[in-house]
């Protein structure tokens, strides 16, 4: 597993040279955001361990694919009870089979959702609404990727833990969906590009200062790179 300081308070956790999960300093505790494949619990409380002897009291999530929610049962047992949270939308499709709710909404896109969801066994202690603040992340709801997806602006230090709403891949902003041709996965695991593209824009809103995503590297910068990749998205769909 590969480690990377970030800002003053957070490192991204990189597996299988792909796949991110993100470590946010607290004042007497760590929040980690998204848990990665599975086999990756001990790896990651060991990581934590050496860089501060404090907790990690709570697991957050961005959406519920198998890349995302892959060690969250390990970790779960591992850490004790730790609070786990993902987005109230999103928690319908948490659970294993059958418990599963791949239903959708009225007022949701009706496509066929993409992407694996493996399915926890662990159930979700707070379910999070858009504009809630949890802990220092200001929560986001972004949906397209999936319908529940969120992000999570750190509004001390300006990183946007963005989930799969953004993919960086090669180093540059993409909007999910419309990344280069050769990461196509994300964009394959991809519920809705349109509504992508709209959540793109709400996060375009926000002061970001650096940019920190399910799969790809740190990008330092602005609100103004996301801009971009929204403009190109716009050529693409054209
Ligand atoms: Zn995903």
């Amino acid at each position: 597993m590969k480690i990377h300081a970030i800002s003053e308070y957070a490192h991204q956790f990189t597996r299988l040279g792909l796949v991110n999960c993100y470590l946010v300093r607290e004042s007497d505790s760590f929040t980690l955001i998204d848990t990665t494949v599975p086999g990756g619990a001990k790896t990651i409380i060991a990581a934590a361990r050496a860089i501060a002897q404090v907790p990690i009291a709570r697991l957050l999530l961005t959406h519920a694919h198998g890349d995302h929610i892959g060690s969250l049962d390990a970790l779960a047992a591992a850490l004790g009870q730790p609070q786990v949270a993902i987005g109230k939308r999103e928690a319908r499709l948490l659970p294993k089979k059958p418990a599963q709710d791949r239903s959708l909404d009225s007022s949701e896109a009706q496509c066929k959702l993409k992407g694996g969801f493996s399915g926890a066994a662990t159930a979700p202690t707070h379910l999070l609404s858009d504009g809630e603040l949890y802990g220092s992340l200001r929560v986001v709801a972004s949906p397209g990727h999936t319908p529940g997806h969120l992000a999570f602006l750190d509004e001390r230090d300006g990183t946007l833990y963005a989930g799969d709403a953004v993919v960086t891949v090669g180093g540059t902003v993409h909007v999910v969906g419309f990344g280069p041709w050769y990461f196509p996965f994300a964009g394959m695991a991809t519920w809705h590009r349109p509504t992508a593209l709209a959540s793109a824009k709400r996060l375009a809103e926000l002061p970001i200062r650096r940019y920190a995503v399910g799969h790809g590297r740190i990008v330092e910068g602005g609100p103004e790179l996301l801009r971009d990749a929204i403009r190109r998205a716009e050529a693409k769909l054209r």
